[in-house]
């Protein structure tokens, strides 16, 4: 099957996600072969580079990444997450450029203690997420879990708030997403770190 995707784009694609891969690996936020991250290499028709299943995210190499089209499935072979259709959702929903889903404990440990969705107010940290620090309530929702994709996009599609690029997955983790996989990160340690803020607060 041909694509618009060279080689090379998909190999530099796959550098970034190697790369991007170990920082959240170093922190500790994709333990065992968890999580998967992408990235947005063609808008029209909708190509993504995600991080390839079943490898330890700590040690990726540029080849370790799949070529997905806009249902998540593989374009040019290889065996790409089955999440892949949620990141793809993700991209086409939001415009994002790169998407990060990661399995942390204070996602997983906020998303059972507040199963509504999380409210975040009055906070310098809120910039990151280009909000103001203060006045202006931001809610990170909480959606259920699905091993069905579609199900779990439309929930995505439900509850997301446009002011917050993230979601938690209750009993999953947490799925962040940015313009560029530089940006998707910033997000996602920002919204790591207000639940962790709330997982130690009373
Ligand atoms: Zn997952």
């Amino acid at each position: 099957m041909t694509t618009d995707i060279s080689t090379f784009d998909l190999e530099e694609a796959g550098a970034v996600l190697a790369a991007e891969s170990a920082r959240f690996a170093s922190f500790g936020w994709m333990r065992g072969t968890s999580g998967n991250l992408s990235v947005v290499v063609s808008r029209d028709p909708l190509r993504l580079a995600v991080t390839a299943s079943g490898h330890d995210k700590g040690e990726l190499t540029p080849s370790d990444v799949v070529l997905v089209d806009g249902k998540g499935a593989a374009v040019n072979g290889g065996k790409p997450s089955a999440e892949a259709e949620l990141h793809a959702r993700v991209a086409a929903l939001t415009g994002a450029g790169a998407v990060v889903h990661v399995h942390t404990v204070a996602s997983v440990a906020m998303g059972r203690r507040v199963p509504g969705g999380i409210l975040f107010k009055d906070l310098e940290m809120l910039k990151g997420i280009g909000q103001p620090a203060h006045d202006v309530e931001v809610l990170l929702p909480v959606i259920a879990n699905s091993q069905d994709m579609e199900v779990l996009g439309d929930r995505l599609e439900a509850a997301r708030d446009p002011r917050m690029p993230a979601v938690v997955v209750a009993g999953h983790g947490l799925y962040v997403w940015g313009d560029t996989p530089r940006q998707a990160r910033h997000h996602t340690e920002i919204v790591e770190w207000l639940l962790e803020l709330e997982l130690t607060g009373d």
